[in-house]
Protein backbone atom coordinates (compact mmCIF):
# COMPACT_ATOMS: atom_id res chain seq x y z
CA UNK A 1 0.00 0.00 0.00
CA UNK A 2 1.28 3.38 -0.20
CA UNK A 3 0.68 6.84 1.17
CA UNK A 4 0.19 10.37 -0.92
CA UNK A 5 -0.51 12.93 1.82
CA UNK A 6 1.65 16.60 0.24
CA UNK A 7 3.78 16.95 2.74
CA UNK A 8 3.80 19.57 5.23
CA UNK A 9 6.22 22.77 4.97
CA UNK A 10 7.80 23.65 8.39
CA UNK A 11 9.50 26.75 9.56
CA UNK A 12 11.23 28.12 12.32
CA UNK A 13 14.83 28.75 12.97
CA UNK A 14 16.73 28.74 16.65
CA UNK A 15 19.00 31.70 17.75
CA UNK A 16 20.15 29.91 21.13
CA UNK A 17 23.12 30.72 23.10
CA UNK A 18 25.66 27.47 23.27
CA UNK A 19 24.21 25.03 25.18
CA UNK A 20 25.93 23.23 28.37
CA UNK A 21 25.06 19.93 29.52
CA UNK A 22 26.93 17.79 32.23
CA UNK A 23 27.98 14.35 30.96
CA UNK A 24 25.74 11.65 32.68
CA UNK A 25 26.31 8.14 32.27
CA UNK A 26 23.74 6.66 29.62
CA UNK A 27 22.98 3.71 31.86
CA UNK A 28 21.48 5.71 34.80
CA UNK A 29 17.93 6.28 33.27
CA UNK A 30 16.67 3.50 32.82
CA UNK A 31 17.16 2.64 36.31
CA UNK A 32 14.38 4.40 37.34
CA UNK A 33 11.40 2.73 36.71
CA UNK A 34 8.43 5.51 37.36
CA UNK A 35 10.44 7.74 34.50
CA UNK A 36 9.94 5.90 30.85
CA UNK A 37 13.00 5.82 28.84
CA UNK A 38 13.88 8.69 26.70
CA UNK A 39 16.30 8.50 23.58
CA UNK A 40 18.16 11.95 23.63
CA UNK A 41 19.28 13.50 20.29
CA UNK A 42 21.86 15.86 19.35
CA UNK A 43 21.07 18.69 16.48
CA UNK A 44 22.46 21.02 14.99
CA UNK A 45 21.43 24.72 16.55
CA UNK A 46 21.41 26.57 13.67
CA UNK A 47 23.26 26.61 10.44
CA UNK A 48 23.25 24.45 7.04
CA UNK A 49 21.64 21.42 8.89
CA UNK A 50 19.23 22.62 11.25
CA UNK A 51 16.36 23.14 8.76
CA UNK A 52 16.93 19.61 7.63
CA UNK A 53 17.14 17.84 10.83
CA UNK A 54 13.97 19.43 12.31
CA UNK A 55 12.30 18.60 9.00
CA UNK A 56 13.50 14.92 8.97
CA UNK A 57 11.97 14.21 12.76
CA UNK A 58 9.05 16.03 11.61
CA UNK A 59 8.39 13.79 9.06
CA UNK A 60 8.42 11.00 10.83
CA UNK A 61 6.05 12.16 12.77
CA UNK A 62 7.86 13.00 15.45
CA UNK A 63 5.86 16.40 17.43
CA UNK A 64 8.62 18.80 18.31
CA UNK A 65 7.36 21.87 19.80
CA UNK A 66 9.18 25.00 20.69
CA UNK A 67 11.78 24.42 18.40
CA UNK A 68 12.10 28.15 17.77
CA UNK A 69 15.26 29.62 20.04
CA UNK A 70 15.38 26.44 22.66
CA UNK A 71 19.05 24.61 23.72
CA UNK A 72 16.70 21.50 24.38
CA UNK A 73 13.22 20.35 23.81
CA UNK A 74 11.28 17.46 23.61
CA UNK A 75 8.56 15.42 21.45
CA UNK A 76 5.37 14.86 23.07
CA UNK A 77 4.34 12.03 20.50
CA UNK A 78 7.81 9.99 20.46
CA UNK A 79 10.18 9.68 23.45
CA UNK A 80 12.93 11.39 22.29
CA UNK A 81 14.71 14.66 23.84
CA UNK A 82 15.96 17.04 21.67
CA UNK A 83 19.78 18.99 22.34
CA UNK A 84 20.58 22.20 20.19
CA UNK A 85 24.32 22.45 19.85
CA UNK A 86 27.40 23.41 17.75
CA UNK A 87 27.90 20.69 15.23
CA UNK A 88 31.53 20.51 16.07
CA UNK A 89 30.48 19.21 19.76
CA UNK A 90 28.14 16.73 18.51
CA UNK A 91 30.41 13.70 18.60
CA UNK A 92 31.72 14.51 21.23
CA UNK A 93 28.70 14.61 22.90
CA UNK A 94 27.72 11.14 21.47
CA UNK A 95 30.62 9.31 22.33
CA UNK A 96 30.21 10.56 26.06
CA UNK A 97 26.85 9.15 25.90
CA UNK A 98 25.29 12.57 27.06
CA UNK A 99 23.18 12.33 23.83
CA UNK A 100 22.40 8.86 22.61
CA UNK A 101 22.21 9.84 19.21
CA UNK A 102 22.93 12.69 16.92
CA UNK A 103 22.73 14.27 13.29
CA UNK A 104 25.76 15.86 12.13
CA UNK A 105 28.13 15.99 9.15
CA UNK A 106 30.53 12.99 7.84
CA UNK A 107 32.95 15.69 7.79
CA UNK A 108 32.94 16.61 11.05
CA UNK A 109 32.44 13.07 12.48
CA UNK A 110 35.59 12.14 10.70
CA UNK A 111 37.67 15.21 11.84
CA UNK A 112 36.47 15.41 15.38
CA UNK A 113 37.52 11.22 15.17
CA UNK A 114 35.43 10.35 17.75
CA UNK A 115 33.78 7.23 18.55
CA UNK A 116 30.01 6.75 17.47
CA UNK A 117 28.49 4.40 14.55
CA UNK A 118 27.18 5.92 11.41
CA UNK A 119 23.36 4.70 11.84
CA UNK A 120 22.03 6.00 8.50
CA UNK A 121 23.17 8.43 5.60
CA UNK A 122 20.75 10.77 5.41
CA UNK A 123 21.14 12.41 2.18
CA UNK A 124 21.11 16.19 3.08
CA UNK A 125 24.09 18.43 3.93
CA UNK A 126 26.02 17.16 0.56
CA UNK A 127 29.35 18.50 0.07
CA UNK A 128 32.88 17.51 -0.40
CA UNK A 129 36.30 18.50 1.44
CA UNK A 130 38.66 19.42 -1.76
CA UNK A 131 41.85 20.97 -2.04
CA UNK A 132 41.83 24.29 -3.79
CA UNK A 133 45.02 26.84 -5.37
CA UNK A 134 44.47 30.08 -6.43
CA UNK A 135 43.39 29.79 -10.59
CA UNK A 136 46.34 31.08 -11.71
CA UNK A 137 48.62 28.53 -10.74
CA UNK A 138 49.45 24.99 -12.58
CA UNK A 139 49.06 21.59 -10.39
CA UNK A 140 50.64 18.76 -11.44
CA UNK A 141 48.93 16.62 -9.28
CA UNK A 142 49.72 16.18 -5.74
CA UNK A 143 53.15 16.71 -5.35
CA UNK A 144 52.92 20.56 -6.37
CA UNK A 145 51.27 20.89 -2.65
CA UNK A 146 54.92 20.26 -1.44
CA UNK A 147 56.11 22.45 1.41
CA UNK A 148 53.01 24.91 0.51
CA UNK A 149 51.31 26.64 3.68
CA UNK A 150 47.52 25.26 3.56
CA UNK A 151 44.53 27.07 5.61
CA UNK A 152 41.99 24.62 6.52
CA UNK A 153 39.30 23.54 9.29
CA UNK A 154 39.83 20.61 8.95
CA UNK A 155 43.73 20.34 10.00
CA UNK A 156 42.93 15.83 11.11
CA UNK A 157 41.82 15.18 7.93
CA UNK A 158 44.21 17.20 5.90
CA UNK A 159 46.95 15.90 7.88
CA UNK A 160 45.94 12.23 7.27
CA UNK A 161 45.85 12.72 3.90
CA UNK A 162 49.08 14.84 3.37
CA UNK A 163 50.54 11.88 5.46
CA UNK A 164 48.90 9.09 2.96
CA UNK A 165 50.65 10.95 0.11
CA UNK A 166 53.52 11.92 1.86
CA UNK A 167 53.59 15.28 1.30
CA UNK A 168 55.17 17.76 3.70
CA UNK A 169 52.94 20.85 4.17
CA UNK A 170 52.25 23.57 6.85
CA UNK A 171 49.15 23.43 7.87
CA UNK A 172 47.11 27.00 9.21
CA UNK A 173 44.26 26.18 11.46
CA UNK A 174 41.43 28.75 11.00
CA UNK A 175 38.07 28.07 12.17
CA UNK A 176 36.19 30.44 9.12
CA UNK A 177 36.55 32.24 6.10
CA UNK A 178 39.27 30.12 4.86
CA UNK A 179 38.80 30.91 1.12
CA UNK A 180 40.15 34.10 1.59
CA UNK A 181 43.51 32.99 3.06
CA UNK A 182 45.22 33.03 -0.23
CA UNK A 183 44.00 36.45 -0.96
CA UNK A 184 45.22 38.39 2.32
CA UNK A 185 48.75 36.19 2.16
CA UNK A 186 47.97 33.57 5.05
CA UNK A 187 48.12 30.57 3.10
CA UNK A 188 49.04 29.08 -0.54
CA UNK A 189 46.24 26.81 -0.79
CA UNK A 190 42.78 25.90 1.20
CA UNK A 191 41.30 22.82 1.87
CA UNK A 192 37.75 23.89 2.57
CA UNK A 193 33.92 22.26 2.43
CA UNK A 194 32.60 22.68 -1.12
CA UNK A 195 29.22 22.29 -2.51
CA UNK A 196 28.59 24.39 -5.83
CA UNK A 197 31.96 25.52 -5.65
CA UNK A 198 30.80 29.44 -5.94
CA UNK A 199 32.52 30.27 -3.00
CA UNK A 200 35.80 29.14 -4.34
CA UNK A 201 35.00 30.31 -7.48
CA UNK A 202 34.60 34.15 -6.28
CA UNK A 203 38.05 33.88 -4.46
CA UNK A 204 39.89 33.01 -7.45
CA UNK A 205 40.65 28.93 -6.45
CA UNK A 206 39.82 25.92 -7.96
CA UNK A 207 39.95 22.51 -6.87
CA UNK A 208 42.54 20.56 -7.12
CA UNK A 209 41.88 17.34 -4.59
CA UNK A 210 39.08 15.72 -3.14
CA UNK A 211 39.43 15.05 0.36
CA UNK A 212 36.23 13.46 1.82
CA UNK A 213 32.60 13.23 -0.01
CA UNK A 214 30.12 14.12 3.17
CA UNK A 215 26.64 14.43 3.72
CA UNK A 216 24.63 14.41 7.24
CA UNK A 217 24.60 11.30 8.70
CA UNK A 218 22.57 9.80 12.01
CA UNK A 219 25.46 8.67 14.52
CA UNK A 220 24.87 6.43 17.73
CA UNK A 221 26.89 5.79 21.13
CA UNK A 222 29.21 2.89 20.82
CA UNK A 223 27.10 1.57 23.60
CA UNK A 224 24.09 1.61 23.83
CA UNK A 225 21.62 -0.52 25.91
CA UNK A 226 18.64 -2.56 24.19
CA UNK A 227 16.03 -0.30 25.56
CA UNK A 228 17.39 2.61 23.42
CA UNK A 229 18.46 0.25 20.58
CA UNK A 230 15.27 -0.65 20.18
CA UNK A 231 14.09 2.92 20.04
CA UNK A 232 16.89 3.75 17.57
CA UNK A 233 15.12 1.22 15.52
CA UNK A 234 11.79 2.68 15.27
CA UNK A 235 13.96 5.96 14.64
CA UNK A 236 15.74 4.06 11.38
CA UNK A 237 12.85 2.71 10.52
CA UNK A 238 10.83 5.99 10.01
CA UNK A 239 13.52 7.70 8.51
CA UNK A 240 14.06 5.24 5.73
CA UNK A 241 10.04 5.37 5.00
CA UNK A 242 10.68 9.05 4.35
CA UNK A 243 13.59 8.78 2.23
CA UNK A 244 12.28 6.18 0.30
CA UNK A 245 9.31 8.30 -0.50
CA UNK A 246 10.91 11.31 -0.92
CA UNK A 247 12.77 8.83 -3.75
CA UNK A 248 8.91 7.89 -5.33
CA UNK A 249 6.23 9.42 -6.76
CA UNK A 250 2.95 7.61 -7.29
CA UNK A 251 1.60 7.96 -10.61
CA UNK A 252 -2.21 8.08 -11.58
CA UNK A 253 -3.49 7.49 -14.91
CA UNK A 254 -5.93 6.56 -17.43
CA UNK A 255 -5.74 4.08 -20.57
CA UNK A 256 -7.89 2.60 -23.27
CA UNK A 257 -7.78 -1.07 -22.50
CA UNK A 258 -6.11 -2.23 -25.36
CA UNK A 259 -3.27 -0.18 -24.05
CA UNK A 260 -2.94 -0.85 -20.79
CA UNK A 261 -0.88 -4.15 -20.92
CA UNK A 262 1.85 -2.11 -22.95
CA UNK A 263 1.70 0.60 -20.24
CA UNK A 264 1.81 -1.61 -17.33
CA UNK A 265 5.08 -3.35 -19.04
CA UNK A 266 6.62 0.27 -18.27
CA UNK A 267 5.40 0.02 -14.93
CA UNK A 268 7.71 -1.21 -12.19
CA UNK A 269 5.20 -0.52 -8.93
CA UNK A 270 5.57 -1.75 -5.44
CA UNK A 271 4.52 -5.39 -6.34
CA UNK A 272 2.71 -4.40 -9.47
CA UNK A 273 0.46 -1.55 -10.70
CA UNK A 274 -3.04 -1.04 -9.79
CA UNK A 275 -5.76 -1.44 -12.58
CA UNK A 276 -9.13 0.13 -12.07
CA UNK A 277 -12.21 -0.27 -14.54
CA UNK A 278 -13.70 3.68 -15.51
CA UNK A 279 -17.18 4.60 -15.27
CA UNK A 280 -16.53 4.96 -19.30
CA UNK A 281 -16.42 1.62 -21.24
CA UNK A 282 -13.29 0.46 -22.52
CA UNK A 283 -11.01 3.03 -20.31
CA UNK A 284 -8.90 2.30 -16.97
CA UNK A 285 -7.19 4.18 -14.55
CA UNK A 286 -3.72 3.05 -14.00
CA UNK A 287 -1.65 3.35 -10.74
CA UNK A 288 1.95 2.98 -9.68
CA UNK A 289 4.66 4.13 -8.19
CA UNK A 290 8.07 5.63 -9.93
CA UNK A 291 11.59 6.13 -8.96
CA UNK A 292 12.96 10.10 -9.22
CA UNK A 293 15.71 8.41 -11.29
CA UNK A 294 13.45 7.02 -14.31
CA UNK A 295 10.49 9.32 -14.01
CA UNK A 296 10.90 12.10 -17.09
CA UNK A 297 12.12 8.79 -19.57
CA UNK A 298 9.27 6.19 -18.06
CA UNK A 299 6.23 9.46 -18.72
CA UNK A 300 7.59 9.99 -22.10
CA UNK A 301 7.21 6.30 -22.97
CA UNK A 302 3.97 5.99 -21.48
CA UNK A 303 2.49 9.17 -23.25
CA UNK A 304 4.21 7.54 -26.39
CA UNK A 305 2.13 4.20 -25.48
CA UNK A 306 -1.07 5.90 -25.04
CA UNK A 307 -1.08 6.98 -21.46
CA UNK A 308 -3.49 10.11 -20.43
CA UNK A 309 -4.53 12.80 -18.24
CA UNK A 310 -1.21 11.21 -16.21
CA UNK A 311 -1.01 12.89 -12.56
CA UNK A 312 1.90 12.97 -10.12
CA UNK A 313 1.84 12.74 -6.72
CA UNK A 314 4.55 13.09 -4.04
CA UNK A 315 4.37 10.47 -1.48
CA UNK A 316 5.32 11.13 2.01
CA UNK A 317 5.96 7.83 3.63
CA UNK A 318 6.35 4.60 1.80
CA UNK A 319 6.21 1.41 4.33
CA UNK A 320 8.04 -1.86 2.72
P1 LIG B 1 28.12 25.58 13.98
O1 LIG B 1 27.75 26.95 14.45
O2 LIG B 1 27.07 24.55 14.35
O3 LIG B 1 29.51 25.18 14.36
P2 LIG B 1 29.18 25.73 11.27
O4 LIG B 1 29.32 27.15 10.88
O5 LIG B 1 30.37 24.96 11.68
O6 LIG B 1 28.02 25.64 12.40
P3 LIG B 1 27.58 25.18 8.89
O7 LIG B 1 28.18 26.16 7.94
O8 LIG B 1 26.20 25.44 9.39
O9 LIG B 1 28.55 24.86 10.13
O10 LIG B 1 27.63 23.75 8.19
C1 LIG B 1 27.18 22.61 8.85
C2 LIG B 1 27.46 21.41 7.99
O11 LIG B 1 26.77 21.52 6.76
C3 LIG B 1 28.90 21.19 7.58
O12 LIG B 1 29.71 20.63 8.61
C4 LIG B 1 28.72 20.24 6.42
O13 LIG B 1 28.52 18.93 6.89
C5 LIG B 1 27.41 20.72 5.78
N1 LIG B 1 27.61 21.50 4.53
C6 LIG B 1 26.98 21.25 3.37
N2 LIG B 1 27.39 22.09 2.41
C7 LIG B 1 28.29 22.91 2.93
C8 LIG B 1 29.07 23.99 2.43
N3 LIG B 1 29.01 24.40 1.17
N4 LIG B 1 29.88 24.64 3.30
C9 LIG B 1 29.93 24.26 4.58
N5 LIG B 1 29.22 23.21 5.10
C10 LIG B 1 28.41 22.54 4.29
ZN1 LIG C 1 30.74 23.94 13.26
Amino acid sequence: MVLCVVPDIYKGLPHGKPLSFKTRPVKQDIKNNDIPMKLRIAIQKSGRLYEDSVQLLKECGIDLRNVKDRLKTESDNFPLEIFFLRDDDIPQYVEDGVADIGIVGENVLYEKNKKAVIVEKLGFGKCRLSVAIPRSQQYEGVQSLQGKRIATSYPYLVNEFLAKNNIQAEIHEISGSVEIAPGIGLADVVADLVSSGSTLLMNGLKEVETLLQSQAVLIRNNDLNAEQQKLVDKLVFRIRSVKKAKHNKYILLNAPNDKVQEIIALLPGMKSPTVLPLAEQGWSSVHSVLSEDTFWDIIEQLKAAGAQGILVVPIEKMII
